[in-house]
């Protein structure tokens, strides 16, 4: 039997096609389409979430693998992801999720909430990690597990790129114990011409997170030559001074090729350059990963 769950955040147009108020980019979806994430469907004037109740992987990771280096540190996570995802980062590290999508065959699966809080408690995992591909486009899922996994005394991360409409993060974040956020550049530019997205939903999501006390950590990860200008980085620096608190902790991240982006990889001097400017400026919590 195929069970498809309807979707929250969406509201009706004409023709029996729906608007999709998920995340910012608002797809107008007619019926028998999807939208840009490929997992909310219209089905008869109706969105659906294909992806509620189908994770394609689960695994236990320690936690600094998300990486929050300040959460729980030394627990294990019990981590799954689903298809899909919201942005276009031509650079996407990881775009057999993302970009992936069900086939029928794949959605006689059904994993429902109660399962994965089960599966974490069996696996004495402390917390339960929306992760792997971008959790907002699942975010129907999320809440339902949430909700169950704090009344199972578990802790809930996030991580995310914080591309997310106003109103499904204020019923989402506030379930949320820890969240690491993608700032992918500090620029409109690079969100632009590199994601296919912008740049303002994520710093509001990430003042969003940091006002409700949501234990906050932000990951950026460096391109040569399109995101590791210093003085962009420093411009960075000081939004997150003035909005989050210079104790944030930051990663920065090597890049690999990886999808449609074939520019060589990140150089660790770039990363440690990075780091020397943080640390010139009083920033006590910087890490650096994949060197
Ligand atoms: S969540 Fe998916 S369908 Fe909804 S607006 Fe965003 S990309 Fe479009």
């Amino acid at each position: 039997m195929t069970q498809l769950a309807p979707a929250k955040w969406w509201t009706s147009a004409e023709n029996n096609a729906v608007r999709c108020e998920l995340c910012p980019r608002h797809c107008a979806i007619p019926e028998g389409g999807q939208g840009y994430c490929a997992v909310r469907r219209n089905r008869g004037g109706e969105l659906f979430s294909v992806a509620y109740g189908r994770p394609v992987s689960l695994a236990i990771d320690p936690i600094e693998k998300k990486p929050l280096a300040r959460f729980l540190p030394g627990s294990r996570t019990f981590s799954f992801g689903t298809f899909g995802c919201n942005l276009g980062c031509v650079f996407c590290q990881n775009d057999s999720l993302s970009r992936g999508a069900y086939a029928d065959d794949d959605l006689q699966t059904w994993v429902p909430p109660e399962q994965i809080v089960e599966l974490a408690l069996q696996h004495h995992c402390p917390s339960i990690s929306y992760t792997y591909n971008e959790p907002t486009v699942f975010a129907e899922y999320v809440c339902d597990i949430a909700r169950l996994a704090h009344a199972a005394g578990l802790k809930n991360v996030l991580v995310s790129n914080g591309y997310i409409a106003d109103a499904a993060a204020d019923e989402l974040y506030p379930l949320l114990n820890a969240a690491n956020i993608d700032m992918k550049g500090y620029s409109e530019a690079f969100y632009g011409q590199m994601c296919q997205a912008s740049l303002e939903p994520v710093l509001r999501s990430l003042e969003k997170l940091h006002a409700i006390g949501v234990h906050l950590e932000v990951t950026t990860l460096v391109i040569p030559g399109k995101n590791d200008n210093l003085a962009e980085l420093d411009a960075w620096l000081d939004w997150v001074d003035a909005h989050l608190g210079r104790e944030t902790p930051l990663h920065f991240s090597a890049y690999h090729p990886a999808y449609r982006c074939r520019i060589p990889r990140t150089p660790p001097a770039t990363l440690y350059a990075i780091r020397d400017l943080g640390a010139s400026r009083g920033f006590p919590n910087l890490f650096l990963g994949n060197i």
